[in-house]
């Protein structure tokens, strides 16, 4: 690869490397973030049955005392039917105890309802705390994984990108500039390999005249359609 083409194709192919090095290496912190979403996922859902915990116990608390007045309405009647004078005033006051006893049984319903509802909310919660603990546990362990990795593959970067310096210090400076101009405006990929006649980056047929050229190696030929820098396939 001595030639101009093989010269710069050896940038190109460092090029390759650092964007997918680069790629992957941005591709890892998006992991961690997919884990910290799906722990904040389980913890609101930790929070709404919090919410509805506390809905029920307030619920319990009105109809505690509301069962609280019906039973002192009660002892009232009660004391009251010992002061009565008629049959009538009697069995009117044996009535209403009836009734606010009828009223005291299905509030305590209720409240049993109520108490059941109150427990599966406790352990809905466990539940949710539990899952919770092994997705938290399962994102410490790929935060230091990632870490480690990324620490690596800073690391390779560094090395494609001083071999990178080599390699353009081979090439003229206009060449470069031209190959770094294309490079940003294709994409990152400023080179395109020609198979079986055509362009590899956007396939278009390359012209007879233009694989003469390219068969010598030491001009530039760009492809018609992408412009990118063409070389033959080996
Ligand atoms: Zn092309």
């Amino acid at each position: 690869m001595s030639n101009l083409i093989g010269r710069l194709r050896k940038v190109h192919n460092l090029d390759n490397e650092l964007r997918r090095y680069r790629s992957y290496r941005d591709s890892r912190p998006a992991e961690l973030q997919e884990k910290e979403r799906e722990c904040s996922d389980i913890d609101r859902q930790r929070v709404l049955v919090e919410e509805k915990k506390k809905d029920i116990n307030l619920k319990i608390r009105h109809v505690e005392g509301q069962v609280r007045e019906l039973e002192e309405k009660v002892d009232r009647f009660k004391g009251q039917q010992g002061q009565v004078k008629t049959n009538q005033e009697f069995h009117a006051l044996k009535s209403e105890i009836l009734g606010c006893e009828a009223d005291i049984s299905r509030l305590e319903d209720q409240t049993l309802e109520l108490f059941e509802s109150n427990e599966l909310c406790d352990q809905e919660i466990s539940g949710i705390e539990e899952r919770l603990a092994t997705k938290k546990a399962e994102m410490e362990v790929l935060r230091k994984e990632v870490e480690k990795d990324l620490l690596g593959i800073d690391q390779d970067i560094k090395e494609f990108e001083s071999k990178r310096e080599e390699a353009t210090t081979l090439l003229e400076e206009h060449l470069l500039e031209d190959y770094e101009n294309l490079l940003s405006g294709c994409g990152g990929t400023a080179m395109s390999e020609v198979a079986d006649g055509f362009c590899q980056e956007c396939s278009v047929q390359v012209i007879p005249n233009q694989l003469n050229l390219l068969s010598r190696g030491d001009t530039i030929v760009k492809c018609k359609l992408c412009g990118r820098i063409l070389y033959l396939q080996d």
